[in-house]
Order: C-alpha cells, then sequence, then structure tokens
C-alpha cells in the first residue's frame, strides 16, 4: 500500500465529464488500497477569467483581493471533484489551503509556502477517506489572508502535500504524457524522457517549459520526492494502480542524477517569450556605472536576467544591454529614468518582441563544444544572437521572437533529440 498525492491540471478538470475521469483515476488507486490525497487546479481557462476580471476592476489592484479573487478557481473544482468521488461510492472530502493549513509568506500573488500541516489530512487518509485539496493558494497566517502561489502553483502545492505527508510519490497528471526533450507542441519530434534529474528539470521549468512550475520542482528536490509527470488522459482503467516497485513505466520521473543511466549532452530546450530588452546607449564607461544602472532595480525588486556590455570604443562611453521580464518592462523604465542622475545621461531602447532559447544538460559539465555548435547552428538559420547567458549545465541565447521556434526545432535536431 502507497501514500500517493495525485494532481490534475486545469485541462484535466475542464468540465464536469473530466472531473469524472479524474475521479476514475483516484478510484482506481484507492480500489488497490493506496491512500489518496488529490490536489486540483482551476477548471482550464478560469484562472485567466479571474485575472482579467481584477484587471478590468482595477489596472492597480490590491494584490490581497487579487488573490481572494483568484483562488476561487480551485474552490470549485476541489468542491465537483469530492461530489462525483461521493458518487462514485469513493468517501471523499475537498479542503481549502486555510483548512489543511498551508501556510505561506506574505508576497501576495506569489506567496511562497512556509509549511504545511499534514496531521489532519493523514488522519483523513487514514481513516480511508481521499482528501482533495485545492491547488495554488494557502493562507498568511499573520493577516488570516487567503494568498495564492503565483501561475502554475498548483504543482508546488502538491509537492509541500507529499511533503507533509512522506507521501511515497507525487503524480503531476497533464495534459501531455510526460516531460518532453522540449515541447511537444511546438516540435513533434519532441521525445519524451522516461528520467530527468531534479537539476536539469529545475533550469527546464526555469527556463519557460511550464511543465512544472520551479519552485515545485525546487521543493521536490530539496526533499527528495519521487514526482512524477503522467497523462491524465490515457484511460484511467488501462493504468496500473500505484505499485512501489513498479513507479518508472509509465509518464516522466523527476529523481536524482545518478539514476539516470544513458545521459546525453543536451537533454532538452526551453524557451521563454516573456522576457524584455532594455538597452542602454552611451553610458560613461567608469567604474561604479553598472552598479548605479542595477542597483535602483534590485532595489525596485526587478530581476535583470541576461547583462551584456560592449566595450568602449571611443575609451569614454559604451552600451548595455540586459534582460527583465516583459510584465515589469515600463516599471523598469521608470526606475531607469529616475535614476538618470546617478547613472548619467544616456539614451535607452527597448523591445519585448524577443525569446530566450537554452539548451541544457548535466552532461556539459564534462563536455566541451556544447556552445560553439549552439551559436554554429544559430548562424547557419541566419538568427542573430542579442545576448548570451550560461551556467554549468545551461546555454541560453536571447534571439529575436520571430525565430524562436525555427531556433528550437533546429537545437532540437543539432543535439540529436529528434525522435527516430
Ligand atoms: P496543467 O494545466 O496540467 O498544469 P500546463 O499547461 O501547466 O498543464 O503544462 C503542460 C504543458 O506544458 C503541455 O501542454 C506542454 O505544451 C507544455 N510544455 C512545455 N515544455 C514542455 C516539455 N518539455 N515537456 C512537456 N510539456 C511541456
Ligand atoms: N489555476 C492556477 C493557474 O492557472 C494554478 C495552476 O493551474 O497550477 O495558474
Ligand atoms: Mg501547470
Amino acid at each position: 500500500m502507497a501514500v500517493v498525492v495525485m494532481k490534475f491540471g486545469g485541462t484535466s478538470v475542464a468540465d464536469v465529464e473530466r472531473i469524472r475521469n479524474v475521479a476514475r483515476h483516484v478510484k482506481r488507486e484507492t480500489d488497490a488500497g493506496n491512500k489518496v490525497a488529490v490536489v486540483v487546479s482551476a477548471m482550464a481557462g478560469t484562472t485567466n477569467q479571474l485575472v482579467a476580471w481584477v484587471r478590468e476592476a482595477s489596472p492597480l489592484h490590491d494584490a490581497r483581493e487579487y488573490d481572494a479573487v483568484v483562488a476561487t478557481g480551485e474552490q470549485i473544482t476541489a468542491g465537483l471533484l469530492a461530489i462525483v468521488l461521493q458518487s462514485m461510492g469513493v468517501r471523499a472530502r475537498s479542503w481549502q489551503g486555510w483548512q489543511v493549513p498551508i501556510e505561506t509568506s506574505e508576497a501576495h500573488g506569489s506567496a511562497r509556502i512556509a509549511g504545511v500541516d499534514g496531521a489532519m489530512i493523514r488522519s483523513r487518509l487514514d481513516s480511508g477517506e481521499v482528501a482533495v485539496v485545492t491547488g495554488f493558494q494557502g493562507v498568511e497566517p499573520k493577516a488570516n489572508r487567503i494568498a495564492t502561489l503565483g501561475r502554475g502553483g498548483s504543482d508546488t502545492s502538491a509537492v509541500a502535500i507529499a511533503v507533509a505527508l512522506a507521501a511515497d510519490v507525487c503524480d503531476i497528471y497533464t495534459d501531455v504524457d510526460g516531460v518532453y526533450t522540449t515541447d511537444p507542441r511546438i516540435v513533434q519530434k519532441a521525445r519524451r524522457l522516461p528520467k530527468i534529474s531534479y537539476e536539469e528539470m529545475l533550469e527546464m521549468a526555469s527556463l519557460g517549459s511550464k511543465v512544472l512550475q520551479t519552485r515545485s520542482v525546487e521543493l521536490a528536490m530539496v526533499h527528495r520526492v519521487r514526482l512524477r509527470v503522467l497523462s491524465s488522459f490515457v484511460a484511467p482503467e488501462q493504468m496500473a494502480p500505484v505499485r512501489l516497485e513498479n513507479l518508472e513505466n509509465i509518464g516522466t520521473i523527476v529523481t536524482d542524477e545518478d539514476e539516470i543511466v544513458e545521459q546525453q549532452v543536451v537533454s532538452g530546450i526551453a524557451y521563454a517569450k516573456d522576457e524584455a530588452k532594455v538597452t542602454i546607449l552611451n553610458v560613461e564607461d567608469k567604474p561604479g556605472v553598472a552598479a548605479r544602472i542595477f542597483g535602483p532595480l534590485a532595489d525596485a525588486n526587478i530581476n535583470v536576467d541576461m547583462i551584456v556590455q560592449n566595450v568602449a570604443a571611443d575609451g569614454k562611453s559604451t552600451d548595455m544591454t540586459f534582460t527583465v521580464q516583459s510584465a515589469e518592462l515600463a516599471r523598469t523604465l521608470d526606475v531607469l529614468k529616475a535614476a538618470e542622475k546617478d547613472i548619467g545621461r544616456f539614451d535607452v531602447r527597448s523591445s519585448a518582441d524577443v525569446a530566450k532559447i537554452s539548451v541544457i544538460g548535466i552532461g556539459m559539465r564534462s563536455h566541451a563544444g556544447v556552445a560553439s555548435q549552439m551559436f554554429a547552428a544559430l548562424a547557419d538559420k541566419g538568427i542573430n544572437i542579442l545576448a548570451i547567458s550560461t551556467s554549468e549545465i545551461k546555454i541560453s541565447v536571447l534571439i529575436d521572437a520571430a525565430y524562436a521556434e525555427l531556433a528550437v526545432r533546429t537545437l532540437h535536431s543539432v543535439y540529436d533529440l529528434d525522435a527516430a
């Protein structure tokens, strides 16, 4: 018998018929004697609608009230799933974040989970009941208010509950049957990875592969949670129930590096279209300028990603290019304007029509030439590189957004990732 956390994303619970399908997946597990906590997202499109209403109500809204509104989507799904399970003869009860409780930080809109008390859920499971928990939301204990975990946050709820329950496995059911070498909706030749290391998954997620929220992977890595990604669209009765000895047969398992026998140099390719490029022209080339540019941005909590500084051809002035989230572009320009008296006079250009393409692989630690291969392949397609950043296991380039898909497809072939 296993303790299983099953998380179902928006498309998997898009309507009552699909919720019934989810209930059959849950019943398969309880029929096999497993103890199940389910974590659900809002029905597909619901969170977007809620966010749109909040923005329509006021573009400059209070983050606490944003959370009060957008957290409701998950409440609907949890209640509906409990009802459907009951109608199928499965004992079930729905729970919201505050009832568990799942405690969070004060950062409304993108709160972090501070702690999950698993005792109540655990005793429900021990009594033979299925616990259906709302993803994406918890309670900020100081002000006793509902807080949400940022888009895609139900993945993180699921992992946090798995940690609290010391679950044997945390299964993330979604609309694809695993983690692929790149987004299978963009590249038809993408291949499902039977296993991926926590480190690589963390890079993939943070560099744009939204199949798992970055924080969920972080949390799973720290607590060594056995995390799987699988499809909810496989007929529930055709899947074998969780047995601890057959975990690796389906989907993708996110696991320790040393459990992966066949390691490619590059395991995956991620892309992100939500960055914007800012170029500051003609700033003085002297010590302290970078600090005067990036200090105020840091103070304003604006995350800067890639940075390129040109050499000063005349020895006096230079250009500096960097990227920020495109949602932060307007604020970035405001902060720079306000800092002009410290930075010195400069011209600024910006564009949100850029994409960041990243190749990721643990094998890069011991292989030279991955970057040059990437640059050559992009050059071959006439794709210009605007900025570069690297770490031990990834290389990212910034390019014109129009070439994003071509770049991903090209690199996918170049690194031998295409399915046969
Ligand atoms: P859910 O609503 O179940 O949380 P998401 O839309 O958040 O689902 O995540 C699943 C989607 O992630 C897939 O439909 C796929 O388009 C996208 N995706 C991006 N990169 C990858 C990848 N490398 N492997 C699998 N899916 C990916
Ligand atoms: N419903 C939330 C969202 O759409 C959380 C999630 O689905 O993970 O972002
Ligand atoms: Mg998701």
